[in-house]
């Protein structure tokens, strides 16, 4: 078994659930008493959310890759960034290291694929909906990808930032979230990409009429197939 190198605490709250998935995951595989072999960079988020609302991206893709290194020297195999936005700075982090960085969106890619959708909506922070690094992502994966409109957006990242990365789950954030889910699939959207990794915390599949693809979860389980594979 490789051993996984987990950068969070963007939020504590998402890195948790990886932890949980990915451990759940390796005993489902193997069964008995098995574990993941795992090293867990935990950052101060407040200090990375700061640098993300002044735009100081070559700061913070940096002080991520210092993390990388870290987990490099310590013994990890390879890399699972555990937040969607903070790819945004992936290239900054892999210069740093040897090892693989699994990117959060290609196992997200090919199970959309899987299931013959081609249109998905976006859910995500301001970042990941309007800056270019991840949408052009899955539009190189064949994908048409639908956004909420500007005032959605902003209200979806406040959500994320005041609430979800607190692990404050209201009810009504939860209903907010499904009357945009709604409006996309009205506008044309086949599946929804769960693409901050918190948000699994407040939509729950059966909640939805269409197929929701969570990075956390995908991303989680993706690290373990690789961590298992010869
Ligand atoms: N965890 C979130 C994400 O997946 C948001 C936190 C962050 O800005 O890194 O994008």
């Amino acid at each position: 078994m490789k051993t996984i190198g987990l950068i969070g605490g963007m939020s504590w709250e998402s890195t948790a659930e990886y932890y949980r998935i990915i451990n759940e995951e390796v005993q489902r595989k193997l069964g008995g008493l098995h574990s993941a072999k795992c090293l867990l960079y935990s950052v101060d988020f407040s200090e990375i959310e700061q640098m993300q609302a002044t735009g100081e991206w070559e700061q913070a893709g940096r002080l991520l890759g210092e993390a990388a290194r870290s987990l490099e020297k310590a013994g990890a195999d390879f890399i699972v960034i555990c937040t969607n936005t903070m790819h945004k700075v992936i290239n900054l982090i892999e210069e740093r290291i040897s090892i693989p960085v699994l990117h959060i969106l290609d196992a997200t890619a090919i199970q959309i694929e899987k299931a013959g959708i081609r249109k998905i909506g976006l859910l995500g922070t301001k970042y990941t909906l309007e800056q270019d690094f991840y949408i052009s992502r899955l539009i190189a994966n064949n994908l048409e990808v639908i956004v909420p409109e500007a005032k959605e957006r902003e209200m979806i990242n406040k959500i994320i930032f005041e609430e979800l990365c607190l692990g404050i789950i209201e009810p009504a954030s939860k209903d907010y979230y499904k009357g945009v889910i709604q409006k996309l699939v009205e506008d044309g959207a086949e599946g929804i990409i769960l693409g901050c990794t918190e948000i699994g915390l407040l939509i729950k599949p059966h909640e939805v009429i269409v197929p929701l693809f969570d990075t956390s979860e995908i991303h989680a389980k993706e690290a373990v197939t690789f961590a298992l594979e010869k």
